[in-house]
């Protein structure tokens, strides 16, 4: 049962008509944003409350607030996709409600119950419906639910204050190449989460601390950054937003198993599943740099991708590191990789049966 409900303050829209559909014709990722947004507030005495839908626009925040100097934030990311029908589907909105709960737990903010959560999809998607795009061209709403402490403090102290806030922003590909391979660029000097970290928590600290190592990326001519295990800079843990996979051979296929220091994507997890569902063995296990990049040069990794809900399903055609470079087949787009990718994002746009019940 859900607790709290989100009422509208306004129906007044900020955005015009005409200004919308000229962001929704080409809405690039992450740039422009709704009419409305979420947002609930937590205090230590009274739990939950002050749940309402209000127009989209900047917040006053004291310069005390903890979240500036301690960073104790989290947030998700997920998508609204808009079927032919003209309705509106979220994909398995309750595993990043669970995984906000376990950031949560791991950065000493309270739990927003599951039902909460999805309460707030469900008010504000409905109060933004006009910006879901219609579903031509592989966009959708992008969903961020964040949480932050709140209280005007300065003491390393875990708050007793804590803003839970939800924005929306139309989205089309992540990447501005669209789906093109990427070239990855490995990193040695620089690692995402070592043990007992917050590597397993959505928490911005854990993006900020990449940022430094996806501009040496770039500065490469990468499109994006791979992290191996802090400890022994052996094993791929993942990329600064997305899981890694690699395709065999001999039908397996490959991603780094949860050591603690990687996020556990719904979209990993659902691609295991599709992967398993057509005959595909899926092996999670700690996944040698060395021995990989030895297997794609004997050509018994024959694809590679990376997996998130911003860049769906995304192949990856080279691999670049200090000690040489690594081209994954012919460097292009695998097979496997892209009728995966044809299979989630049909489900997710209600072209292919739903027959997980991954749909909401
Ligand atoms: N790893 C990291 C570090 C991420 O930020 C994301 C995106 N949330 C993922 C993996 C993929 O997670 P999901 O499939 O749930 O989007």
């Amino acid at each position: 049962m859900s607790a709290l409900t989100f009422t509208s303050t306004t129906t007044t829209r900020r955005v015009g008509d005409d200004e919308r559909a000229r962001i929704l014709a080409a809405p690039g990722f992450g740039r422009h944003f709704t009419d409305f947004m979420a947002r609930a507030r937590w205090t230590a005495e009274g739990s939950w409350g002050e749940a309402e839908i209000l127009p989209y626009g900047p917040f006053e925040i004291s310069p005390a607030s903890a979240v500036l100097h301690y960073g104790q934030e989290i947030f998700e990311g997920l998508k609204a996709f808009r079927h032919a029908d003209g309705s509106i589907w979220t994909f398995r909105p309750e595993r990043n409600a669970e995984r906000f709960q376990h950031s949560a737990d791991r950065l000493a903010l309270p739990h927003l119950p599951v039902e909460d959560f999805v309460a707030s999809l469900r008010a504000l998607v409905a109060a933004d419906e006009p910006w879901v795009p219609q579903p031509e061209g592989e966009t959708s709403l992008y969903l961020r639910p964040f949480m932050f402490a709140n209280e005007e403090f300065l003491g390393v102290n875990s708050s007793a204050i804590a803003d839970y806030y939800l924005i929306a922003s139309p989205a089309g590909a992540y990447f501005p190449r669209g789906v093109q391979p990427l070239v990855v660029w490995v990193t040695d000097e620089y690692a995402r989460a070592g043990a007992g970290g917050t590597g397993d928590a959505k928490c911005g600290g854990n993006y900020a601390s990449s940022l430094l190592a996806k501009k040496q990326a770039a500065a490469q001519g990468a499109d994006e950054v791979m992290f191996l295990d802090s400890e022994s800079h052996t094993f791929v843990d993942e990329l600064s937003g997305m899981n890694v996979f690699a395709i065999t051979k001999d039908g397996r296929i490959l991603t780094p198993s949860l050591t603690g220091s990687i996020l556990e994507g719904v979209t990993r997890n659902s691609i295991l599943r599709l992967a398993e569902d057509r005959g595909l063995e899926p092996v999670e296990q700690r996944l040698d740099f060395a021995e990989l990049t030895s297997q794609i040069a004997a050509g018994e990794i024959t694809e590679m991708f990376a997996a998130g809900t911003a860049a769906v399903i995304t192949p990856i055609g080279e691999l670049r590191a200090h000690g040489g470079s690594w081209t994954v087949a012919d460097g292009g787009s695998g097979e496997t990789t892209l009728s995966l990718r044809e299979e989630l994002t049909g489900i997710q746009y209600g072209r292919v049966p739903d027959r997980h019940g991954w749909l909401t």
